[in-house]
């Protein structure tokens, strides 16, 4: 099965179950027997680029694919009815154990997420937090697969477990 974007898909028209479904622009199915419409747009993420006061960055080595064994920093999709910035707080306590109280907003890029070949449109939203240590940190077990504290110009491009991290990541060095 190839990596399609979520629209590609759809065969039928989940409503009256027609062939004859179109993909318009991919942005949209449409369903010319029942008039069925099914709008796709990106879904949301939040990450937070916790540093403490020399400069570590917090970094999360992902268990599992995609990305699996690469760098990436706590944060996860929003919930239904959940502000970006809670997403930050909720994912950093789960995946690492650590409590941040703080975060502010810094940069968004889009990314893609392939999950079972299909290839998600995401935009990604970076916070900065900040915290006094990482006392206390503790790898979530079997999401994390492991906790670094990394200086981010030291890691080599290609470790960073996304493009928007990348991104990220070099516009925030870039602004120092
Ligand atoms: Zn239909």
């Amino acid at each position: 099965m190839s990596k399609k974007p979520v629209p590609e898909h759809f065969q039928f028209c989940p409503r009256c179950g027609s062939e004859k479904l179109l993909l318009r622009e991919g942005k949209c199915v449409e369903c010319p027997d029942c008039d069925f419409t099914l709008y796709f747009n990106p879904t949301c993420s939040a990450g937070a680029l916790i540093f403490d006061r020399t400069g570590k960055l917090l970094v999360v080595e992902r268990a599992k694919d995609p990305s699996k064994g690469k760098y990436g920093i706590p944060g996860g999709f929003t919930d239904f009815g959940e502000r970006l910035e809670e997403v930050v707080v909720r994912e950093t306590k789960e995946e690492t154990n650590l409590d941040i109280h703080s975060v502010r907003f810094f940069a968004s890029f889009p990314n893609t997420y392939t999950y079972r070949d299909v290839a998600y449109a995401v935009t990604d939203s970076y916070f900065l937090a900040q915290v006094d240590s990482f006392d206390g940190i503790e790898a979530e077990a079997g999401e994390v697969a492991g906790l670094h504290l990394v200086i981010p110009q030291e890691v080599p491009a290609e470790q960073w477990a996304f493009d928007s991290l990348r991104e990220v990541i070099a516009k925030y060095m870039a602004e120092l």
